[in-house]
């Protein structure tokens, strides 16, 4: 899954993407599996941006992670609805199956995990999107040792997959909600995150700019060396223009 110079460019190129079928999470979310013509697979970890496009020649674009496994047919992703969010309230609210997207990708060379090598996925709310690839991947491979999961939502109900990655045996951390266990409310907090530190992993963290910080902190202090984590913000996209830039 090693990516060529010649993946790059073709990621590069906008593709008319056939959104193929539309799951609502609630009011909370949607997961969109769009069929991507002459499609570069995807390495977990990796993202696609989507643009939209007025009749009068204004767009937006927003970025997604993957959710689906490389292997899959069809990339998936999950779109948390922002309140007012010009993107992913269209996407949520909008779209149906048998609609075209714009979309180019996959996107981003640090932030993706081989498959082969120990990893350690710390997701918070829509930041397990592309842990739940990294995850179907190492299912996919025979390797489902080699990653080690932790996630956290305000409850049950918000935890994007959360059937799949309890299966998996993730550890999770509901903030407002009594666990399975019947354990209070619990956070992902210094003391659970220095627990499942691995130095001989590579981490990978993914959420909010508030949890993706406290995440590599808690990392930090409990000894994985800062080469080895890698961080994805799901912030404002503004960010986007600078991201490209540095692909
Ligand atoms: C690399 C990357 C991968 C991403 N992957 C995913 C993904 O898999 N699933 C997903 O749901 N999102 C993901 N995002 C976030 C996504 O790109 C958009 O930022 C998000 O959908 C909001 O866009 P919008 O147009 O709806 O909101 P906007 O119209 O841009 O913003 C509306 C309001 O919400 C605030 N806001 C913007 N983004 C967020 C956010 N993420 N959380 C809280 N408030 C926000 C803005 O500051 C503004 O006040 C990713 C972002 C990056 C950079």
């Amino acid at each position: 899954m090693t990516e060529t110079g010649q993946d790059r460019r073709l990621a590069a190129v906008w593709r008319d993407a056939t959104v193929v079928d539309v799951r609502h999470h609630g009011d909370l979310a949607v997961i969109l599996r769009l069929e991507v013509p002459d499609r570069v697979v995807h390495r977990p970890g990796q993202h696609y941006v989507i643009r939209l496009r007025a009749e009068d020649g204004y767009t937006a674009s927003r970025s997604y992670s993957a959710v689906s496994a490389p292997s899959d047919d069809h990339v998936e992703i999950y779109v948390e609805r922002v309140p007012d969010g010009e993107v992913s309230g269209f996407l949520a609210e909008v779209v149906e199956p048998g609609d075209e997207l714009e979309c180019r990708g996959p996107i981003g060379r640090w932030f993706a995990w081989d498959g082969h090598t120990p990893a350690l996925g710390i997701g918070g709310g829509s930041g397990v999107a592309p842990l739940v690839s990294m995850l179907r991947h190492a299912r996919d491979v025979g390797r489902p040792e080699l990653l080690s999961l932790a996630v956290s939502a305000r409850t049950a109900a918000d935890l994007p997959y959360r059937e799949e990655l309890e299966a998996a045996g993730a550890l999770v951390a509901l903030t407002r909600e009594r666990g399975a266990r019947g354990l209070g409310p619990s956070r992902l907090d210094g003391a659970v995150v220095g627990a499942i530190t691995d130095p001989g992993a590579t981490a990978f963290v993914c959420g909010s700019a508030r949890f993706t910080l406290a995440m590599e902190s808690y990392l930090l202090s409990a000894g994985q060396p800062e080469g080895s984590i890698r961080v994805e913000r799901f912030g404002p996209s503004g960010e986007i223009e600078e991201e490209e830039a540095s692909e």
